[in-house]
């Protein structure tokens, strides 16, 4: 899903636990809870563009055939054909359930730990081991043209479409015109609809075949419109760009996209390590480089029995703790920051990553999560915003979403008590500061 109307588009961090729940068809998404320093909060779709704020909600001036007449106009004049737009918008109204769906802002999200176990379940690494043995010799022939690995693109089509049995099933004209006349976004949603008539035009799919999740991302790599345009690629030679029914032009594509991404081929996405006690949790921001060797000096170890990749001593890294100092750590190199392009989020990333080890037998953490460290509710988040706003830690706006700000206010306070400063929300930070 590079791309994903919304969960791109949306939400890398906007939002916030979102549209987990609701979105449709989609591979699992992580939740606001397991947000990371790299990518803070969110279900993004792939691809999605940034958000400026989570609240708000257009209503709309006009009526849907107003704005319907009015964005005809400017799609003919982008140079979509008059009988095009007329048979693409044949009968359309407004969908509901985009519209709840984008405005859906969920309490609860899911532990990090849970969303993994979700990711990788056993069913789920025994079909991609399957279908990287009958895929082979496509695979190979989409390694030698991208120089990207067989493994990640079959994890990433198991995350985005389950290997391509859940790919949304609504109108993908239909939801974007919803989301283009009243979302949240509307610019984004215009410009995806109007990708999406051109790709109509092109003959790429019939526009009754055109679904997808209710924002817009689309076929077996779920990608949006925009992406599509710019990455989608017809490997089987039939001239049609298939991401929907042609798994070759399915994998094309993510290799495609996750080449433009940087990908590095032969360079792992990263690995587990340990902290020794003491260590300086501020340099776990997921945005500190330095190359493996240096993290080494500060004091990194690696599980018993583990050792560190062959050749990437040279290698840039970054250190995440995906829930915090008491659960497992991971050093991620460029790989792992072109899975995040795909979609950016850090737990949607270790997902992949260690899908793919998971298809050789490997991929297993070593650390333990901390089970018994729920993630905070969307309302206990705002609280602790506004508690840290009140307490001197500048937090920011208090809208549930643990970015860079809060990240740091958050630091600050456990320096502040002597905690290890590792800049998770915590609901014993939260009990600490309400019993001030
Ligand atoms: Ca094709």
């Amino acid at each position: 899903m590079p791309f994903r109307l919304s969960r791109r588009w949306q939400l890398r961090q906007l939002t916030a636990a979102f549209s987990l729940i609701l979105l449709v068809a989609c591979a699992e998404h992580p939740t606001a809870a397991d947000a990371l320093p790299i990518a803070p909060v969110q279900p993004a779709p792939v691809l999605v563009q940034p958000t400026p704020s989570a609240d708000i909600v257009v209503q709309p001036q006009q009526t849907f055939a107003e704005w319907q007449a009015s964005f005809r106009q400017q799609a003919l004049q982008a140079g979509v054909s008059p009988s095009l737009f007329d048979r693409a918008f044949a009968g359309i109204t407004p969908d509901m359930d985009v519209i709840k769906a984008d405005r859906s802002q969920p309490e609860f999200s899911r532990p990090v730990w849970e969303y993994l176990d979700g990711a990788l379940s056993p069913l789920r690494v025994r079909n991609g081991k399957a279908l990287l043995a009958q895929n082979s010799e496509l695979l190979s022939r989409i390694e030698q043209r991208y120089g990207v690995e067989r493994n990640v693109l079959v994890s990433v089509w198991g995350m985005e479409s389950n290997f391509g049995q859940f790919q949304g099933n609504k109108s993908v004209i239909r939801s974007l015109a919803t989301l283009a006349y009243e979302g949240r976004r509307p610019a984004f949603a215009q410009a995806q609809l109007l990708a999406a008539l051109k790709i109509l035009q092109n003959g790429d799919i019939a526009p009754e075949a055109m679904r997808g999740s209710w924002a817009g991302a689309m076929g077996q790599t779920q990608f949006i419109p925009t992406t599509y345009d710019t990455h989608a690629v017809d490997f089987d030679g039939d001239g049609r760009r298939d991401i929907w029914n042609s798994s070759a032009d399915a994998l094309a594509s993510t290799a495609h996209y996750l080449q433009s991404s940087g990908w590095k081929r032969g360079e792992p996405w990263g690995f587990e390590v340990e902290l020794a006690p003491g260590f300086d949790y501020w340099l776990a921001d997921g945005t500190q480089r330095k190359t493996v060797a240096e993290w080494l000096h500060l004091g990194l170890k690696l599980p018993a029995g583990a050792r560190v990749p062959a050749g990437s001593e040279q290698l840039s890294a970054a250190l995440i703790l995906p829930a915090g100092y008491r659960g497992p750590a991971f050093l991620v190199l460029d790989n792992f920051r072109a899975i995040l392009k795909y979609n950016n989020s850090s737990s949607y990333a270790l997902a992949v990553s260690l899908l793919n080890e998971r298809f050789d037998g490997a991929g297993y953490i070593r650390g333990a999560w901390p089970k018994d460290d729920l993630p905070l509710s969307r309302s206990e988040r705002i609280e602790l915003q506004d508690r840290l706003n009140a307490t001197g830690h500048e937090a920011g706006t208090a809208d549930g979403i643990i970015g860079a700000n809060t990240r740091k206010a958050i630091r600050n306070a456990q320096q502040t008590l002597g905690w290890p400063a590792d800049g998770y929300p915590t609901r014993k930070l939260l009990d600490s500061l309400r019993a001030r």
